[in-house]
């Protein structure tokens, strides 16, 4: 084995380079990745845990660089994991517990973390046919909500997600860590509000708005004979009405009690079911 004491705070052994100092590049590189600036300008974001990195390199994913803590060290998986990621030509560091809690930004962070590419779909490639079922997010702000509502979108087995305007970023940790994983299942794209109503006229879909004005019961829509796409408003002022006009119908989930209106993320979840259940009921239950 060639070992390599090196000036920046590293040491190669084999193709795994040990670090244990924060001042070392790589590590600066990768604790700047809690930066949305550098996640744009890299195409790059952190996704944490030894499940959620097996995950996406099943799902095909490219990995830049596996991190693993030195106390997962020998561990047959971390071995094939670390052998899969250097035959995609990705990086392995072997680092302290001190450089893992900096990298995740967490006193007690998980043993294993991978740097992985982003992958947006571009909004032209998507041609929904009957059954799908797609959200549309206007101006979706808070990273909890975004990530719980693609968490929800890949259990009800939704098509993907379309952020609408300015989003919070689907690849902040934050975000990442409330989808559980399932920002690796479910394709996201992003759109403004001209491109996406540009894209609605053409793809034939049946735009169904949530909105707290809304005339329609939430459990009366088709969501079968066309595509649906759930346009879902924002956290505070809910959908503008360039939207909400463009929409075939305004759906209300009717409420009791005081909240005047649903969390984003659960109104999100509601109507993904209610959609599932209409179309399970079609004989499909995939
Ligand atoms: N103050 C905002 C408003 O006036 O719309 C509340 C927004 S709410 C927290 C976020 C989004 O969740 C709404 O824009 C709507 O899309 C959806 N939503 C929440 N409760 C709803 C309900 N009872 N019926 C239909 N949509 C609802």
């Amino acid at each position: 084995m060639n070992n390599d004491i090196r000036h920046d705070g590293a040491r190669r052994v084999g193709q795994v380079k040990e670090v244990t100092s924060l001042a070392n590049p790589i590590v600066k590189d990768i604790k700047a990745l809690s930066q949305k600036k550098t996640r744009d300008e890299t195409r790059s974001f952190i996704a944490e845990g030894l499940k959620l990195v097996i995950d996406a390199l099943d799902l095909g994913w490219t990995i830049k660089t596996l991190v693993y803590s030195k106390a997962a060290k020998g561990k047959p998986v971390i071995e094939k994991t670390a052998a899969r990621t250097i035959a995609a030509g990705g990086l392995v560091l072997e680092v302290s517990e001190k450089v893992m809690s900096a990298i995740t930004r967490r006193d007690n962070p998980q043993m294993v973390a991978g740097v992985f590419e982003q992958r947006w779909m571009p909004l032209k490639t998507i041609s929904p046919v009957s059954g799908q079922t797609w959200i549309a997010l206007d101006r979706v702000r808070d990273p909890g909500n975004l990530g719980t509502i693609i968490r929800t979108a890949d259990a009800s087995g939704a098509s993907g997600i379309i952020l609408v305007g300015d989003c919070t970023d689907p690849f902040s940790m934050e975000t990442v860590r409330a989808t559980m994983g399932s920002v690796f299942a479910v394709p996201v794209v992003k759109a403004t509000v001209a491109e996406f109503l540009a894209w609605k006229r053409a793809a034939g879909v049946n735009i169904v708005a949530t909105h707290l004005a809304g005339a329609v019961d939430y459990r009366t829509i088709d969501y079968r004979s066309r595509p649906v796409v759930l346009l879902m408003g924002n956290e505070q002022s809910g959908l503008p009405d360039e939207l909400a006009s463009a929409a075939d119908s305004l759906a209300r989930i009717p409420q009791s009690g005081m909240a005047d209106s649903l969390n984003l993320a659960v109104a999100t979840g509601v109507m993904l079911f209610e959609a599932r259940r209409h179309l399970l009921s079609l004989g499909d239950h995939a």
